[in-house]
């Protein structure tokens, strides 16, 4: 019998985030796989092993658990937020594409979860509104200068950006040299919002305009949504403003 692997996204945050069908895949594995701290947020199970692992053994990770599945368990691995955004399920894909055609031959199953862009627009109102983009400000595995460029290019093109990835112990001048790029092509009043550990207990969020905006208001656990020139801002009594880009861009149908 050929084994089965699920990559299953576990959302941002706590288990009322889980799918239904992330529950079920959960439920069905003989055996968890998973960088630690994601491993922690599902529920020990009995006859269920675990597999916790460093987070930058991406595609070693991925092949003990193919290989796992390849002799006929059932195996889950998990990714915060969804599995496809910067996370496991291309790791795994490319493990497959390169490894033992036993591996072509699992029941490989992708659980999509709610990714922190989303769970972070939602905290702030409907900032994904209209066009958007996301880009990792992570250059462990591109080169800064394509990064810089593709924020010129989503800015001056109107796309509002998700940045995943802000900052790192390795890297901590990035998002401040981001913002500078940044205001070189929007209005100093564009709204950037902090959404940090979104979807937990501990978790918070922040909207500043982009001439305000500071790395040391992002850490590891921030999704930063950098809006356009058309994202808009409405204030309400005792309230934080909802921040919101129209459906509509000048020129458009209403
Ligand atoms: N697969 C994940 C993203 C992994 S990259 C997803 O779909 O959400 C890791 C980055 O995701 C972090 O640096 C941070 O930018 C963002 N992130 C993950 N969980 C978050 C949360 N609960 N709140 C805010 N940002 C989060």
């Amino acid at each position: 019998m050929s084994g089965r692997l699920a990559v299953v996204g576990l959302g941002p945050g706590d288990a009322r985030f889980l799918t239904g069908e992330a529950i079920a895949a959960l439920e069905a594995a003989d055996a968890v796989y998973g960088y630690g701290p994601y491993l922690e947020r599902v529920p020990v199970r009995p006859g269920q092993s675990r597999h916790a692992s460093d987070n930058r053994e991406e595609l070693a990770r991925a092949g003990a658990a193919l290989d796992h599945a390849a002799s006929g368990m059932s195996v889950a691995m998990v990714s915060g937020g969804d599995p496809g955004v910067f996370a496991m399920a291309a790791a795994v894909c490319e493990a497959v594409e390169h490894g033992p055609a036993a591996w072509r031959a699992l029941d490989l199953a992708i659980v999509p979860g709610v990714t922190a862009m989303l769970a972070v627009a939602a905290a702030a109102g409907a900032p994904l509104g209209h066009d958007f983009c996301a880009i990792s400000l992570s250059d462990n595995l591109k080169p800064w200068a394509l990064i810089e460029r593709r924020l010129a290019l989503a800015a001056e093109a109107g796309f509002v950006i998700a940045l995943y990835n802000p900052v790192s112990r390795a890297r901590p001048t990035q998002l401040a040299s981001a913002f500078a790029l940044l205001a070189r092509h929007l209005p100093p009043v564009t709204p950037v919002i902090f959404g940090r550990a979104v979807g937990r207990a501990d978790g918070s969020l922040a909207v500043v305009p982009l001439a305000d905006a500071a790395a040391q208001h992002a850490d590891m656990a921030t999704l930063v949504i950098v809006g356009s020139a058309l994202t808009r801002l409405v204030d309400r009594p005792g309230r934080p403003p909802l921040v919101y880009t129209p459906r509509s861009a000048p020129g458009g149908n209403e």
